[in-house]
């Protein structure tokens, strides 16, 4: 059994019962009753919010669907009025400003204890990853206490590993230099800058053995394309702050059955990513109790189908939230997980909600562009721009900053090959395609999306 497992299990049920679904969902439902009680008595803005439903009790885990919402704006809006505790007890707040948005910027708050709660998943998460005695490179924000980096090296610390807080790769060539010299055996980044980092230097293959992605949309041909240069394997964890920052984490073992098909270790592909079974995810159910409604109705959706992911917080004590809309589009496997957990398996995260250019019924997501232009070789990121005269901009980073005739090819036949984009162009989109020449790129702060507006160079 996976480690994360084991530690769910441990929180959930102190017995040596094997752990079963029906234990899980009865532990979920005496917490959402008791969080909900919780909010109610002490959040000023769930004791308005929950007013009408004052009389409610939960009997069965769909009753919970008979609860509101809560949104990124009512963070926004009332964030101090979430708190559960004095302000006194706040030991860290995340302050989230996202680009396009005015108003006010969302704020997080964490008690002592509720970071503890990040420390040991992050403990245990990657306790499936790493063993004692190893190193970690920690490609994240970690200067200030508390950070995410910093509560991920902490972990780290509780499995005897070495956590080396490195911060985003704004310099590729100084990251090699201490990958070359630290050898870590295992990278926790953001897609595009590891991608980035993989493509523009040597590292020698057999040092990085597993690579952790997060933060943002794990695109498969990033996946592939670090399999391929590093010969290591690459997971994703799903997390946000609104969660604790962690939230789940790819299993391990289904790794096995992902690589016999995904040509891993630099072999041949056979099949297009597009084709293959998706890798899921666990999440931290002891935590976390998630839910996946369909945007439009509300209403929860059968396993199986997409819909945005919805979380409730089970165990978090400064700012608990009830049913909180994630935009995050997903869903849950019926099947049971190949390591024999009863935990529910997640698909991958498919992109965001909020994410989306169209025209008529057709879609067109961040992901679509993502699978479609990873794959080229020379490609380090790009930028997208659905502007207001019908037009998708790209502006592409490519390799030593030399645009060639062969990467605008590729990248034409890769646009071309997007069903909803083909059909787009034939309603008259109009389709742009810039290098960028300078430097400047990504730095992870935010997720990546098509914007939509003016046209100017990004980079
Ligand atoms: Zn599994």
């Amino acid at each position: 059994m996976i480690k994360l497992a084991k530690w769910i299990h441990s929180k959930i049920n102190k017995t040596s019962q094997p752990l079963t679904r029906e234990a899980i969902d009865a532990y979920q439902l005496v917490k959402l009753r008791e969080i909900i009680d919780f909010c109610r008595e002490k959040s000023p803005f769930y004791c308005r919010h929950l007013k009408g439903f004052s009389g409610k009790q939960i009997a069965t885990l769909e009753d919970l669907s008979d609860f509101p919402f809560t949104t990124s704006q009512d963070i926004r809006d009332n964030s101090l009025q979430f708190l559960c505790v004095s302000q006194d007890e706040i030991q860290r707040v995340v302050t989230l400003q996202t680009s396009g948005t005015t108003g006010n910027p969302k704020r997080l708050y964490f008690t002592r204890q509720d970071l503890e709660l990040s420390i040991d998943f992050f403990a245990h998460a990657m306790s499936d990853f790493v063993h004692a005695g190893e190193k970690v490179l920690i490609l994240l924000p970690g200067e200030k206490p508390n950070s995410v980096g910093d509560l991920i090296a902490k972990g780290l610390e509780r499995i005897q590993v070495k956590g080396l807080i490195h911060g985003p790769v704004r310099d590729p060539a100084r990251t090699a230099e201490e990958i070359k010299s630290q050898q870590p055996a295992c990278l926790i980044g953001i897609p595009t800058q590891v991608l980035r980092l993989a493509r523009t230097q040597h590292i020698p293959r057999g040092i990085i053995r597993n690579v952790i992605l997060t933060t943002d949309y794990v695109p498969i041909a990033i996946v592939s394309a670090l399999e391929k240069i590093w010969g290591c394997q690459v997971f994703n964890h799903y997390g946000m702050t609104e969660m604790g920052l962690g939230g789940g984490v790819e299993c391990g073992v289904g790794y096995g059955v992902r690589g016999s098909r995904f040509g891993v270790r630099g072999e041949k592909m056979s099949l297009s990513p597009h084709l293959l079974p998706l890798p899921p995810l666990h999440l931290r159910e002891a935590d976390l109790h998630v839910e996946v409604i369909d945007p439009d109705t509300g209403e929860a959706k059968p396993d199986g189908e997409l819909a945005e992911i919805v979380f409730t917080t089970l165990t978090r004590n400064g700012m608990p939230l009830i049913r909180y809309r994630t935009g995050d589009i997903a869903r849950f496997l019926p099947e049971p997980c190949h390591c024999g957990t009863v935990l529910k398996r997640l698909e991958r995260v498919q992109g965001r909600l909020d994410n989306r250019g169209q025209i008529g019924a057709d879609i067109l997501s961040m992901a679509d562009l993502d699978e479609a232009l990873f794959p080229i070789p020379n490609l380090l990121d790009f930028q997208a721009v659905m502007t207001e005269e019908s037009a998708l901009q790209i502006f592409l980073y490519v390799k030593n900053n030399s645009p060639d005739s062969q990467t605008l090819t590729q990248v034409q036949d890769a646009l071309r090959r997007i069903p909803s984009l083909s059909n787009m162009t034939s309603a008259g989109l109009e389709i742009r395609i810039d290098f960028s020449k300078t430097n400047r790129h990504n730095t992870g702060a935010e997720k990546r999306v098509i914007r939509k507006g003016h046209s100017e160079a990004p980079f």
